[in-house]
């Protein structure tokens, strides 16, 4: 699997600083799990690696298996093998969740080896029905009026299908209810093995009653401060945050 490594990464936003060195390293096929309270930066963190044209790296590194991941363009991040699930997808109206997918399979792959048309509704189908997305589903125009349910589980079910080195999935749990919670872990599940690495930012500790991450990290005012096994995810949801600061001499 691919290894994303993050080194000392400061970010502004409009002159002003929010990443005020990150250091993180995720390790193919391993799942990390990026928790703290809003407004700390986690989403700023998904951005930057994604190459949000509004996030200014102003020091530090992002590189995939070595390779510079700031050299690359947007389109070229995702080729190298990144995937991000955003925490408020957009909608993109006048085409279709299916050709959006085959098309960003197909732009993964050689010109003259596209995804087989039979194979590719084959598995789009299998994938639709492990996350009991409804099959109208496939002909509706990209996010637009999806529920957020909806939203987060065809968010998934691009990552089942793009196969990605790595996933970047940004509050993949705000707003679900416990079964729609249960179908996403469920996905996000099935997709581990060593060739996927996972970036899972939540704020809460809930999504991680469903997936075991193999590594947990707080960040608080722009930084990771803590990181710890999945134990660390167990006592935020019990005593908040508030324990980390007064460790830290953090104030607000
Ligand atoms: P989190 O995801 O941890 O809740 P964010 O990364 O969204 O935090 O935000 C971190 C800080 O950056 C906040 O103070 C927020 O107001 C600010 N911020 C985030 N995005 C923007 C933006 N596009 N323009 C201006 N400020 C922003
Ligand atoms: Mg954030
Ligand atoms: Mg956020």
């Amino acid at each position: 699997g691919s290894t994303l490594e993050i080194k000392d990464l400061h970010v502004e936003i409009e002159g002003k600083e929010i990443l005020k060195g990150v250091n993180l390293t995720l390790t193919g096929g391993e799942f990390h799990a990026v928790m703290g309270p809003n407004g700390t930066g986690k989403s700023t963190l998904a951005s930057a690696i994604m190459g949000h044209p509004k996030y200014e790296i102003t020091s530090g590194s992002i590189t995939l298996d070595g390779e510079d991941v700031l050299e690359m363009e947007v389109d070229e991040r995702a080729q190298a093998g990144l995937f991000l699930a955003m925490q408020y997808p957009s909608e993109i109206s006048g085409v279709t969740n299916s050709d959006f997918l085959r098309s960003s399979i197909n732009s993964k792959r050689e010109e003259g080896d596209e995804i087989n048309l039979m194979k590719f509704i084959k598995e789009m189908d299998d994938n639709m029905d492990y996350l009991d997305i409804d099959k109208n589903m496939a002909q509706r125009y990209l996010n637009e009026g999806f529920s957020g349910g909806e939203k987060k589980r065809n968010e998934i079910l691009q990552l089942m299908m793009l196969k990605p080195e790595i996933g970047i999935l940004d509050e993949i749990d705000s707003g679900l209810d416990i079964d729609a919670l249960k179908v996403v872990a469920k996905g996000i599940n099935k997709m581990r093995d060593d060739q996927f690495g996972c970036l899972i930012i939540t704020h809460y500790q809930r999504l991680l009653n469903y997936i075991t991450p193999d590594q947990v990290h707080v960040m608080m005012q722009g930084r990771i401060v803590k990181s710890g096994g999945p134990e660390l995810a167990q006592r935020l949801e019990a005593e908040g945050y508030d324990w980390i600061k007064q460790e830290l001499g953090i104030e607000d």
